[in-house]
């Protein structure tokens, strides 16, 4: 049986670690680390992320700034709210909570933010500075997935890793990430052909699809580790219940597998300590200190 990856505990140590970092960063400027999350319009999923955000945030020392605007909020409003935000030395990291209304421009909006401030990683400058190996900053979630991957296995240098699923937020930078740690990567996506016979090949596989328990256990390289990136809730046992499950069907894959993270309780808790993790690396860059992790 396959080990569990047990991300709600790492999730809980680096939000520890970020707590101390608070209490020197204000020791040593006489502020709080900053972070600003804005939310659009009333899409309950997001209303729970940032209230889980801004909680998370007080919690570990830090100053949260919420800015809740009506659905009916214009683009220029929005982008008048970001450009302040840009210039407002108690703020530190900025996220715009995604998806906004459709009559916004996300890319327009993401491409206003200052990209010293992007804790979440998705300005182009950002993805620019992953893709050539300078400082900036990664997206949460591929970031926490490399996290485990380097606790569970240390180097991962020559590994041969296969990421399924392709998005800017997820599957390109967990790409990115896995190269610079000198990973052997193939990323497969919807036109992959055989995708169980790439996924064989792999000593880490990383699964970013939504699509649920779609990688069996027979696709499996025996002994991989094996990182349930997805997020899907389906049909419980009894009616009217709903239960999550992840992108690997977990109880096939952990038959197979060297490690595994569950669903829940894997990646998941990763995303926001990571988020807060950015924010505190971001208030010592644009402080001028330095921050050993
Ligand atoms: P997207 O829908 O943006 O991307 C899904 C990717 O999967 C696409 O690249 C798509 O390929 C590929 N894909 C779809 N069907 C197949 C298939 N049958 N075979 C192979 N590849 C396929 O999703 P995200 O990247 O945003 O999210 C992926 C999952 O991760 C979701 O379950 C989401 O809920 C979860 N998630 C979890 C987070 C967390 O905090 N733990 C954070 C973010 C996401 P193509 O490009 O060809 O269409």
């Amino acid at each position: 049986m396959a080990q569990i990856i047990d991300g709600k505990a790492f999730a809980e140590g680096l939000r520890a670690r970020v707590a101390t970092a608070a209490v020197g960063f204000e020791a040593k400027t006489g502020r709080k680390p900053g972070l600003a999350v804005v939310l659009v319009g009333e899409d309950p999923a997001s209303q729970v992320y940032v209230r889980n955000k801004g909680k998370q945030t007080l919690a570990c020392g830090m100053a949260s700034f919420e800015h809740k605007l009506p659905a009916d909020t214009s683009e220029e409003e929005l982008l008048a709210v970001v450009e302040r935000l840009n210039t407002d030395p108690a703020v530190d990291g900025i996220l715009v909570q995604l998806p906004l209304p459709s009559h916004m421009n996300e890319q327009k909006v993401i491409a206003t933010i200052n990209p010293d401030k992007d804790v979440d990683g998705f300005h182009v400058v950002n993805v620019g500075r992953l893709a050539t190996g300078l400082p900036g900053f990664v997206p949460c979630t591929p970031l926490g997935c490399v996290m485990l991957l380097k606790d569970r296995l240390g180097s991962l240098s020559g590994l041969d890793a296969v990421v399924i699923g392709r998005s800017n937020i997820v599957g390109k930078p967990m790409a990115q990430l896995l190269l610079a740690e000198s990973c052997t990567v193939t990323v497969a996506h919807s036109r992959t052909r055989d995708l169980p016979e790439v996924v064989r090949r792999a000593d880490i596989v990383v699964a970013a699809v939504g699509r649920p328990e779609m990688v069996k256990g027979d696709w499996l390289k025996p002994g991989a580790t094996v990182i349930d990136v997805g997020i899907n809730r389906v049909p419980g046992s009894e009616e009217g219940k709903t239960r999550l499950v992840g992108d690997v069907d977990f109880a096939s894959a952990s038959e197979v597998a060297g490690a595994i993270t569950p669903v829940p309780g894997g990646v998941g808790p990763m995303t926001i300590a990571v988020l807060l993790r950015n924010t505190i690396v971001a208030a010592h860059r644009n402080a001028g200190l330095s921050f050993d992790e």
